[in-house]
């Protein structure tokens, strides 16, 4: 398998595929994962060693010494998705049946899955304007007596604001539980996405930065919350395991997340720059060279006009189907969930919007060399204008 997609045959000019053109990418593949020699070398090591029959092999030891040092927590508990890791978390945090969390009204559908699953309320408050992430000053008004913790996700390629998170949550008495599964190797202030709350979950999902087909992963510091997470999933035997295999493929990952890191947010940055032109589109806030550095699972976009018109987004996405570029939408949120399961907090406008207006490129857009992404910019101008109907696009 290549490890990227060949160089595209595009004319910059040429038209769009939904007008007649030739289709810029299709039957071709955006490999992933990609083929990595290091993932096979350290499967025969595995092989070899015979560790790959064992409940409780080394190189599960190593993993989780690796996930500690490159995360900057005490302690991580390995598992078998990162749906599985919040829900544990949550365990973790001693979240009661009755008890309330406090989730954004746009997030992975797991999440408010998770927090039922505990026996607790999910809580839905707006997403911060312009943003992916559960506003931070919307939080002390959501909160009830009942209310003991919120959940925070990083997504689509930008960073929630943990120091003011932690400041306001703390202040009204919350555990924050940080969601950093599309956001391996990303970090604020300096310290790593996934460290900063009082848990942390990652996803090793087929899809994901770090990927094992499947598991996750619940970092802390606290004893106690990994305590709980031990009593909670040994049933005489660890009920949601990952296994050696999956543990052998993900290290030669880890080693190579910032390289991979650093390639994808060159290719964002040079895509967010190039859209920043196109008509109808809103991209996210370039990373300065400030205290933020992203992780892009999705590079998510926005279109402003989508709930006025909502041919806007299938136009999108028919139009990139055609070319064979791996565009998608967003969640679906919460914000239509009825009071039955979860208690809303305001209208939620900016989690409407966003469940509305979302793309999301795929990240392994990301990784194709320079000039696939150059010309995949272009390609994307072009459709911004062929979707506002701008003739001649
Ligand atoms: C993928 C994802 C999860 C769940 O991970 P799985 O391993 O697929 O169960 C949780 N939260 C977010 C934000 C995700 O993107």
């Amino acid at each position: 398998m290549p490890d990227s997609v060949s160089k595209p045959d595009f004319q910059a000019d040429s038209p769009l595929a939904v007008e007649g053109g030739p289709g810029w990418f299709t039957g071709r593949k955006w490999p992933w994962p990609p083929a990595d020699e290091e993932i096979g070398r350290s499967l025969q090591r595995l092989w070899h060693s015979g560790d790959w029959g064992r409940y409780t092999p080394p190189v599960l030891e190593q993993l989780r010494g690796e996930l500690c040092r490159r995360f900057g927590v005490e302690g991580a508990w390995l598992c078998s998705s990162g749906t599985v890791a919040v829900e544990l978390a949550l365990r973790g945090l001693g979240i009661k049946p009755g008890q309330e969390v406090l989730l954004a009204g746009y997030d992975f559908p797991g999440n408010f899955r998770a927090i039922e699953a505990v026996g607790a309320r999910p809580v839905l408050v707006d997403l911060a304007p312009g943003a992916w992430h559960l506003d931070p000053e919307a939080i002390p008004a959501a909160c009830s007596p009942q209310t003991r913790a919120v959940i925070v996700s990083h997504l689509h390629g930008m960073l929630a604001p943990m120091p003011r998170i932690l400041e306001v949550a703390r202040a009204c008495g919350l555990l924050v539980l940080e969601d950093a599964c599309q956001c391996p190797g990303a970090t604020i202030a300096g310290r790593a996405a996934g460290s900063w709350g009082d848990a942390g979950v990652l996803s090793f999902g087929g899809s994901k930065l770090l990927t094992a087909g499947r598991g996750g992963a619940v970092l802390s510091s606290q004893a106690e919350v990994l305590q709980r997470i031990k009593v909670f999933a040994g049933r005489g035997n660890d009920a949601f395991p990952l296994s050696a295999l999956q543990g052998a493929v993900l290290l030669p990952q880890l080693e190579k997340m910032h390289q991979r890191h650093r390639k994808r947010l060159a290719a964002a940055a040079h895509l967010v720059e190039k859209l920043r032109q196109a008509p109808g589109v809103q991209v996210p806030p370039l990373p300065g060279p400030d205290a933020a550095s992203p992780a892009f699972y999705k590079l998510g976009l926005w279109l402003p006009e989508a709930q006025a018109r909502p041919e806007l987004r299938p136009r999108w996405l028919q139009a990139a189907a055609a070319e064979g570029i791996p565009l998608g939408e967003g969640f679906r949120g919460f914000a239509t969930r009825g009071a039955r399961r979860c208690r809303r907090v305001g209208p939620l406008e900016q989690a409407r919007r966003a469940a509305a207006a979302t793309l999301l490129l795929d990240h392994a857009a990301l990784l194709a060399p320079p000039e696939v992404v150059e010309a995949l910019g272009r390609r994307l101008v072009q459709i911004a204008r062929w979707a506002i109907g701008e003739p001649g696009a």
